[in-house]
């Protein structure tokens, strides 16, 4: 495959590209010291990753715009080199709320636009659209969404933009082989959250299965090509064409979760990774399960 460290976007269905693996900045903002966000992206920015992927929710988006700003006026990257994706929090899906949310992250980034913004449930497309329209989103795309869902959006009647990502749970014990099928059929670019197995918070986090970076095969498989598990779980999903967002605020890990692109798996070796799927999620948002929207009731 042709993806290097160097140049390693993928085309999406809107004409845009999104680079395939990108640092994932949620932290509890209770465990999570001042700065440490800015910190890590900033060193991100160095190691070579361009995908930033943040929210307003996550408390520490004015930490991610100064880091990307401090780069560019560094003269280490430019503004167009980054790729930013921001969320609709669900709160804020009746179309007059969404422009002015978006506005706040834009505000709190100070940045111009964001190159993804991604919503959970379809009610606020029309909205989205209209800030698409005005320059302050490059891309649109959802999250968490099941088949059915973006079934509902595709064949909206007078749909102007269609989803261009869908970002979900998926790693090796998660799949989402029949999920990735449909939007691949559909020109939708799977984005994986979680990728690494969570931080096994158990405020929000199943924790009833054993570490995903312990498990047996991927360490054997990372000893083969002097790789962590870490790695071969991140190496699995790009070679199936899924974006990475893993979560790293450690310099050292950071780095290693970059390192895959001088390594490949063989098609054996993603058959018998595949094989390790549980089908059981990590991220349940059981909270939410009594929902009419909840995503997670259907198979996929
Ligand atoms: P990840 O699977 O990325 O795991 C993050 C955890 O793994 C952290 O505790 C991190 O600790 C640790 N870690 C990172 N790299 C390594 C490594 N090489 N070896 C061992 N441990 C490692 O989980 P997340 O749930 O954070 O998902 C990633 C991102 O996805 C989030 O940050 C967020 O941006 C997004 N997300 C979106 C959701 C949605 O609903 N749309 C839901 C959940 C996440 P440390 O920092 O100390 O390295």
């Amino acid at each position: 495959m042709d993806l290097t460290a160097a140049n390693h976007r993928i085309p999406l269905s809107d004409g845009n590209s999104i680079p395939i693996i990108g640092l994932g900045t949620y932290s509890e903002p209770k465990l999570t010291s001042k700065g440490s966000c800015k910190t890590s992206v900033k060193m991100a920015i160095d190691v070579g990753y361009r995908h930033i992927d943040g929210a307003y929710i996550y408390r520490n988006e004015d930490e991610v715009g100064e880091a990307i700003r401090e780069k560019i006026a560094e003269g280490r990257v430019k503004r167009e080199d980054i790729f930013y994706c921001g969320k609709l929090w669900a709160t804020h899906f009746e179309p007059e709320r969404v422009r002015p949310y978006l506005e706040k992250t834009l505000k709190t980034l100070q940045l111009d636009y964001v190159d993804l913004y991604i919503i959970e449930m379809p009610m606020a497309l029309k909205a989205l659209e209209a800030c698409k329209d005005a320059g302050l989103v490059k891309s649109l795309g959802v999250s968490n969404f099941n088949r059915r869902q973006l079934e509902l959006i595709l064949n909206k009647p007078g749909l102007k933009y269609k989803p261009v990502s869908n970002q979900v749970e998926c790693h090796p014990y998660f799949t989402q082989r029949k999920l990735l099928e449909f939007c691949q059929q559909h020109d939708i670019v799977i984005v994986a959250y979680s990728p690494l197995g969570t931080s096994r918070n158990p405020l929000w986090v199943n924790v009833s299965f054993p570490p995903l970076l312990k498990d047996e095969l991927l360490n054997s498989l990372g000893e083969k090509y002097n790789k962590t598990a870490a790695q071969v779980a991140l190496r699995f999903n790009i070679q199936r064409r899924i974006v990475v967002i893993p979560k790293s605020f450690n310099p050292k890990r950071i780095k290693e979760n970059f390192q895959i692109f001088d390594f490949s798996l063989t098609e054996e070796e993603m058959k018998s990774i595949e094989a390790l799927n549980k089908n059981v999620r990590l991220v349940d948002l059981l909270l939410w399960s009594d929902h009419p929207e909840y995503p997670f009731h259907d198979e996929y």
